[in-house]
């Protein structure tokens, strides 16, 4: 009989292994080989112990824009299994869903614990063999593969799905498997500024965020918090410029628009105030009046006057303090609500209709472990769950 590794026993390990479970009952000898103590530990946590299991992607214009890296294998991963498969999948073995905003899916119960659950029962009989850190893979000359082991064992198998997740020490593998370097995306962004400070706890609604001297931008909901910033806005751009932060170091200028409007209707804005009342009090639509305060001390406006006495150059400087607030980043926030690793293995060594190494047939990968991640909102749990089957449809075609 065939036997198959399948090493890491998260979302894509085990969700490739209750696949093949259930495409071929009895057919090939299935191994898992955990580096933890339990299976499906990260699973477990994520979204906040809720699980954003999927996303509808109903209003997502292209790919690109949910998964900075991987969005071509991803389109085929999707077309193999999709998020509607999901759904129907968890659906059928008895998980309730529903929709959140922003088109994000939890189970109804908002429980993590029950996805884990349907994956182990999806896993079945299949032997979980925890404490096994995979050290190295070795392809054999006579077909197979040599796995190695960080507590000195080995075995044998004739086929390896590697599942590992997102991983700054990727074991030793065969030559013809490139490797992007890894680096953290998904993280909130440390800022010093004690006027910025001041604000903690304020909401804007629709901000959009940049690096001062690039292109990367984006847009959402932006929360001040005792460190800096986070939110929405804050993450997807810490996912557009992953590589970018990691590389400059976690520096640069941080531009923040507040009201994401463009300077002219910012100025606008401003000079339709009502003429006759305090700056202070009235705070253009969409910005609370804390905020609205930080604007006025941050263009240098004072704030006993009246906006009649707002002479061209202050309203400039206003429409310029809301549009393009700058503050130098000051690195990394601690904080980690989801987070994901950019990099991994290289998607140009991958055949994407079946997750299988080029140079080496009969290695499979699946999930974070490949050049693949995505902004939040389920995207990333859709990406293991999609090159998992894909994965495990290219091992039923190989035996
Ligand atoms: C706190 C948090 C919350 C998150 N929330 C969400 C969410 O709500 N929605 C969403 O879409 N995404 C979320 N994510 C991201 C999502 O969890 C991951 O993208 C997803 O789990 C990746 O699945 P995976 O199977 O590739 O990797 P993992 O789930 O990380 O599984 C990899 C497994 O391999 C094991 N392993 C690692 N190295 C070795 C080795 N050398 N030998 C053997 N085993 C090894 C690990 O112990 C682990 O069990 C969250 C992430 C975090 C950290």
């Amino acid at each position: 009989m065939t036997s198959l590794a399948i090493i890491g026993a998260g979302a894509a390990g085990c969700f490739a292994a209750a696949s093949l479970r259930e495409m071929m009952p009895g057919g090939l000898s299935i191994h898992i080989y955990e580096a933890g103590r339990k299976p499906l530990a990260k699973v477990a946590v994520t979204g906040g112990g809720h699980c954003n299991l999927t996303n509808t992607f109903q209003g997502v214009e292209s790919l690109e824009k949910v998964y900075p890296r991987g969005f071509r294998a991803m389109k085929r991963a999707l077309a193999a299994f999709s998020h509607d498969d999901t759904c129907r999948w968890f659906r059928e073995r008895g998980v309730a869903l529903k929709e959140l905003r922003n088109g994000c899916i939890f189970p109804v119960s908002m429980d993590a614990m029950q996805i884990v659950r349907v994956l182990l029962h999806g896993v079945g009989d299949i032997p979980i063999h925890t404490g096994k850190r995979l050290t190295s893979v070795q392809a054999c000359g006579s077909g197979g593969f040599t796995l190695r082991f960080s507590d000195g064992s080995e075995a044998g198998h004739h086929l390896v799905l590697l599942t590992i997740g997102g991983t700054r020490s990727m074991p030793g593998l065969p030559e013809g498997i490139t490797l992007v370097p890894p680096c953290p995306s998904l993280f909130s962004l440390k800022v010093e500024d004690p006027s910025l400070r001041s604000l903690m706890g304020t909401v804007a609604s629709d901000a959009t965020v940049g690096i001062a001297g690039t292109r990367f931008r984006a847009g959402g909901e932006l929360l001040v918090t005792d460190w800096g910033v986070s939110g929405p806005a804050i993450l997807r751009l810490s996912s557009y410029a992953a590589r970018h932060l990691s590389q400059s170091k976690y520096s640069g200028n941080l531009v923040i628009n507040w009201i994401s409007k463009t300077y002219e209707e910012a100025a606008e804005a401003v000079s339709s105030l009502s003429a006759s009342r305090l700056t202070t009090s009235t705070a253009p639509e969409g910005l609370s009046r804390r905020l609205w305060t930080h604007i006025l001390s941050r263009a240098g406006v004072r704030a006993d006057i009246r906006n009649r006495e707002l002479g061209a150059k202050s309203v400039r400087s206003i429409a310029n303090a809301l549009v393009s607030d700058t503050y130098a980043i000051a690195g990394r926030a601690p904080f980690r609500d989801e987070f994901v690793t950019a990099g991994g293995v290289g998607l140009d060594c991958i055949d994407t209709s079946t997750f299988q190494a080029r140079a080496v047939p009969g290695l499979f990968f699946a999930g974070e472990a490949l050049d693949i991640d995505a902004v939040t909102g389920g995207f990333n749990l859709q990406a293991a769950w999609s090159t998992a089957r894909s994965a495990a449809n290219g091992i039923l075609k190989k035996l």
